[in-house]
């Protein structure tokens, strides 16, 4: 089915993600002129159309990418309305489809905690309202392999694979969509890009803050859960999969999952487990928390692109800096050009894929150094995107609902590959590897720095690189 969702219905409206990210990106979409449909927000507040307007009205007032304008969100406005409701009564769901009357494909957005995603999904499917109707859905998907299982049954007893948008900003964010672009419309990269070539591939999201105040939700989480089987895997799979062999949104997604049915899964003993030094004395963190804010490993995939090449993640708060990248470091020449022992050998070449900040992108070469001397010297090919873009740009939130209003659910993920990923990470959370504190501000523990040959890559940006995080 491809036809445009014509109403959405927004769970858990008064929330503090439909005020963050849903309102604001729904004026976004509004102003490009790609919403034009019923906005109808569900939940328990005793609230009315009027209470939810003047809501949506200050969340896009403060987060509004482009701040508010009266014409766009009169418009808005117009189309937002209210329900009152417990979110497991049939009464909640019998008005939703009077309201709904005339819609041939809602679609339900559920920003509510994930513990009455099963009230609403059945709520939905009772009233008659699934079986046409898309559905999104926020991450965390699952906590577990089991428990993404038992959200993929719940999803799916309701509705069609490609009527549910699994939400993740991260995969709708331009420098990580860069990478795709990047990797498979430049021809020249294909030859290289492989085991004979390419010798490791690291991978670093690194935080300088810490749980800002979100003590009682990391505790839940930790760094694994929180961003490695998301969003360092999502990496992994951009710079690792095959080209799709069409521009169906099914190639893009199906080569994903082979990709992840490929990698090996996670080694406890190449995984190494930190805790920021103050981490236990921050609000709602048990004073005994065994909870990893730094999680690294190395690992492999176990295909013929790749065989023997290995692949370093890591993910950290409180680390020396706020970053994203993808280091690709290809093989040394086999036989250095000038075979004099006292010279330096030559730097490997390397591809690296700012995501964030200072997004773009540099390519170390060998050239030779100035002077009398027959010696190379390594130099940066650089590339910055346009430092104006994100005005420009899209926020990832209304890209993504953008794309689920057409029903497009390429940048969504699978049920089988969360499946696939969560299979991949779970040795670590089975067995955790033993905890190693480290100091704020630094690169990790240093127990990290074993696992790899050569170093991590540590870059600190300099303020001048700007970038903030966005949503
Ligand atoms: P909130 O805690 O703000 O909850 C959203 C709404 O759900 C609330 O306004 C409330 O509405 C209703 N609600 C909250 N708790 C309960 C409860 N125990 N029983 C019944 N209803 C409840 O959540 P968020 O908006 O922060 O998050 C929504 C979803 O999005 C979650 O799945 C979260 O994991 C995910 N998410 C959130 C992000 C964020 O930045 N906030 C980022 C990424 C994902 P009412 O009482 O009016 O019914």
């Amino acid at each position: 089915m491809s036809e445009k969702t014509d109403a959405l219905v927004l769970f858990g409206a008064t929330g503090d993600l439909a005020k963050r990210a849903l309102y604001p990106a729904l004026d976004q979409l509004q102003r490009r002129g790609r919403l034009g449909i019923p906005v109808i927000g569900v939940a328990r507040s005793q609230w009315d159309d009027d209470e939810l307007r003047q809501f949506a009205r200050k969340a896009i007032e403060e987060f509004g990418p482009e701040g508010l304008d009266e014409q766009v969100f009169a418009g808005l406005s117009k189309s937002l309305s209210y329900i009152r409701g417990e979110y497991d009564s049939e009464d909640t769901y019998n008005r939703l489809r009077e309201k709904l009357k005339g819609a041939q494909h809602p679609l339900a957005y559920l920003a509510v905690p994930p513990s009455i995603f099963d009230d609403v999904i059945r709520g939905l499917e009772h009233a008659g309202l699934a079986s046409n109707g898309r559905v999104i859905v926020e991450k965390p998907f699952g906590r577990d392999l089991e428990s993404a299982r038992k959200l993929n049954r719940c999803l799916l007893r309701a509705f069609e694979e490609d009527d549910v948008f699994r939400m993740d900003h991260f995969m709708g964010k331009e420098s990580v969509l860069d990478l795709l672009v990047f990797r498979f419309d430049n021809l020249i990269l294909e030859p290289l890009w492989n085991r004979h070539y390419i010798k490791s591939v690291q991978i670093t999201l690194a935080e300088d803050f810490g749980v800002q105040g979100r003590g009682a939700f990391y505790e839940e989480v930790g760094a694994l859960r929180d961003v490695v089987q998301n969003h360092l895997m999502e990496l992994v799979m951009l710079v690792a999969m095959e080209p799709p062999a069409a521009s169906h949104q099914r190639a893009l997604r199906d080569e994903k999952v082979k990709l992840l049915r490929a990698m090996r899964s996670f080694d406890p003993a190449c995984a190494v487990r930190g805790q920021y030094e103050g981490y236990r004395e921050e609000k709602r963190v048990a004073p005994d928390s065994d909870v990893e804010t730094f999680f690294a490993v190395k690992t492999f995939i176990d295909n013929w692109r790749w065989s023997g090449v290995p692949f370093y993640l890591r993910a950290g708060k409180r680390m020396a800096a706020t970053l994203t990248e993808v280091l690709v470091e290809f093989q040394r020449p086999p036989a250095p050009l000038f075979r004099d022992a006292s010279l330096p050998r030559p730097h490997p070449n390397q591809f690296l894929f700012r995501l964030k900040p200072d997004e773009g992108m540099s390519l170390t070469v060998q050239i030779k150094e100035s002077g009398n001397r027959l010696v190379s010297a390594p130099v940066e090919l650089q590339y910055s995107y346009d430092e104006n873009r994100e005005a420009l740009e899209e926020t990832a939130y209304e890209r993504l609902i953008g794309d689920a209003l057409e029903g497009d659910p390429a940048l969504f993920a699978r049920s089988d590959a969360i499946e696939e990923a969560w299979q991949v990470v779970m040795p670590p959370l089975e067995a955790p590897p033993p905890l190693h504190p480290y100091e704020v501000g630094s690169w990790g523990p240093k127990k990290a720095d074993e696992l790899i040959d050569g170093g991590w890559h540590n870059r600190v940006p300099t303020p001048a690189d700007g970038g903030a995080a966005r949503l």
